[in-house]
């Protein structure tokens, strides 16, 4: 009894979170590693957009750990094609012509080389035991800057375990931030 106590305290402290999902959740720093959310960063600076997404590995695989079966590098890859194609996740409004120009992915739980990444890239840490993000980098150059004012996040439509998005924006207008569900998937600025 007491060592099953134990063992109970010792439980990371977002495990412990899950089951009081409300308060817990308040309590977190945005970024912070929840299953069913993520962060989206995104900048617009002249004709130069980029969106950098922090999420747990889970809402993306639904596991954590590097893919064991065929069926789980199956996922790796379907998932790893979604995040790279272009006009696929992540849409910027179409008047300004964006031309996506760059996707780097990164994750504790994965190779470089599974994420078709260079094999000199260096996974991030993981941020506690048996858990792991995929950090998502992306970039744009749009010929037409002066219509860009949105981006459509459809990563909620390719990876449905995803469930609610924090969002902060640095564009001409200034900072903003906003939070993105399934049902309401575009952001503004
Ligand atoms: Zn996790």
């Amino acid at each position: 009894m007491q060592a099953k106590l134990r063992a109970a305290l010792l439980r990371p402290l977002t495990i412990v979170c899950l089951g009081l999902v409300g308060p817990c959740v308040q309590a977190h720093e945005p970024g912070a590693h929840v299953h069913g959310q993520a962060v989206l960063r995104v900048v617009v600076d002249g004709n130069a957009l980029s969106a950098e997404l922090e999420s747990p590995l889970d809402n993306i695989l639904g596991f954590e750990h590097a893919p064991g079966s065929a069926q789980e590098q199956q996922a790796v890859t379907l998932a790893v094609t979604a995040l790279r194609k272009p006009g696929g996740i992540l849409l910027p409004t179409p008047a300004a012509q964006c031309t996506l120009q760059k996707v780097s992915l990164a994750s504790a739980a994965l190779t470089p080389a599974m994420l078709g990444e260079p094999g000199t890239a260096t996974p991030p840490s993981a941020d506690e035991p048996g858990h792991a993000d995929l950090d998502g980098e992306f970039s744009w150059q749009c010929a037409k800057p002066e219509f860009l004012h949105s981006l459509r996040v459809d990563l909620f439509l390719a990876f449905p375990r995803l469930h609610k998005m924090q969002v902060e924006v640095a564009g001409p207008k200034g900072q903003s931030a906003t939070t993105l569900t399934g049902t309401h998937r575009t952001v503004q600025w």
